[in-house]
């Protein structure tokens, strides 16, 4: 793996700010686009626009062959069965607000429970609070020890509560804790429960395989794994997106409407109500291609070297409390030091050029799990150095100094 080679499809990193060269580890809110997914986008916008699955005509046609195809791509890429099991969306959140809407019109009843665990994004856990609260139901939740592991026990406890559906994160974003997924499916599984991964963290630093994982449904953001904004995916085993109904209403999703009656279309249109964004469909089978393109082995262990080194690093600062030490940790760390808050320090650093995220990473029960308004959380990406991890490790020790 070459990192430089990476780093020139990046020409977003080969900026200075405040005067100082950019170090980005803000990667988990979202990666940076690499040129060929750019240059994709722009090509359909110069050359391909055009509504597709509608028109007779050449441009429609060739539209829609190129967004099928990008479709087979993302399917084949998470190892889906068929390509009709992968639907668009905008990303996890709405992919999250479809399946909360669409067991709530086909699967739950007054009184029934969800079951999320206590490291949840708010992407996935509002849409499900929400739903369950207008039915009277329960929400049901893992809590997690001081690691940021998840309570294997008192998940097994839950299930028994019967939950009509299980959702949770591969991997958190602010703990970085991976979990054992594959293991709760399994468990999910032996009562016949339905289980969502929420792959958000995790597609862009592992080779995904919906059928070895087994889940049901998983749902991604293409914005994280090196995508255009705006584009994303759900997906689902066909038995159930056959059994679901539609989400939104509209265009392209129906076969029949009359006054009386509407009739829906086939999988995956059936979830697609209206015009679809394209152009980023395109772009992300490109980042798609982009990350085929690599040894996603070595990828995977030069990322995990990053990590290694920035946690090895930090612990050398005096105060410094990390969020989240699950053994299994992946992309990122998160941390606090004493007597600092991390609003102030992402601020300081942001001046020595590094950018971080600080805050609740809206997550704000964890924020509350453990106590503290929020940390500084730095996530890597493929094409980051051990050069940035210095800058960053020391930018930090430079501002603990400053404001203690
Ligand atoms: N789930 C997790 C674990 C996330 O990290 C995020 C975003 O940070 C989301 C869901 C929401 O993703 P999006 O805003 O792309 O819909």
């Amino acid at each position: 793996m070459d990192i430089n080679t990476i780093r020139n499809q990046f020409p977003v990193l080969d900026q200075q700010v405040y005067g100082k060269p950019l170090v980005y580890l803000d990667n988990a809110a979202t990666t940076q686009k690499p040129l060929c997914v750019i240059e994709r986008e722009r090509e359909y916008y110069l050359h391909e626009n055009c509504n597709i699955h509608r028109g007779v005509h050449y441009l429609s046609q060739k539209a829609t062959e190129a967004y099928e195809h990008a479709r087979q791509t993302v399917a084949d890429f998470i190892h889906a069965k068929e390509s009709r099991e992968v639907v668009f969306t905008r990303g996890t959140t709405e992919s999250l607000n479809l399946l909360a809407t669409s067991f709530e019109h086909h699967i739950i009843n007054e009184g029934d429970k969800v079951l999320v665990t206590a490291i949840e994004h708010h992407s996935n856990l509002v849409p499900w609070q929400q739903m369950i609260q207008r039915h009277h139901g329960k929400l049901l939740v893992v809590p997690m020890d001081d690691n940021g592991v998840l309570d294997l026990d008192c998940y097994e406890e839950l299930l028994k509560e019967s939950p009509k559906i299980v959702s949770i994160a591969h991997i958190s974003n602010v703990l970085g804790t991976v979990n054992p997924v594959k293991e709760m499916i399994g468990m999910a599984h032996q009562s016949g429960i339905p289980v969502v991964i929420d792959g958000a963290q995790s597609i862009a630093h592992h080779a995904i395989d919906v059928q070895d994982l087994d889940c049901d449904f998983f749902v991604f953001s293409g914005h994280k794994m090196y995508a255009p904004m705006g584009i994303g995916g759900l997906y689902g085993k066909t038995e159930w997106l056959k059994k679901l109904p539609p989400y939104q209403f509209g265009g392209e999703m129906v076969d029949t409407v009359s006054f009386e009656k509407t009739t829906f279309n086939v999988l995956p249109f059936k979830f697609e109500a209206g015009t679809p964004n394209v152009g980023a469909a395109l772009g992300l089978e490109t980042a798609v291609q982009f990350l085929q393109s690599l040894d996603r082995g070595e990828v995977e262990r030069y990322e995990a070297q990053l990590l290694l080194s920035a946690i090895q690093k930090l612990s050398e600062i005096e105060g410094i409390r990390f969020i989240g030490e699950a053994e299994q940790r992946s992309g990122l760390v998160s941390f606090i030091i004493d007597g600092i808050h991390p609003y102030d320090l992402g601020t300081i650093i942001d001046k020595m050029g590094v950018a971080v995220r600080t805050g609740h990473h809206c997550a704000e029960p964890v924020m509350t799990r453990f106590g503290i308004p929020g940390t500084v959380r730095a996530s890597f990406a493929l094409y980051n150095t051990m050069e940035e991890v210095d800058i960053f490790v020391n930018a930090v020790k430079r501002a603990a100094m400053m404001l203690r």
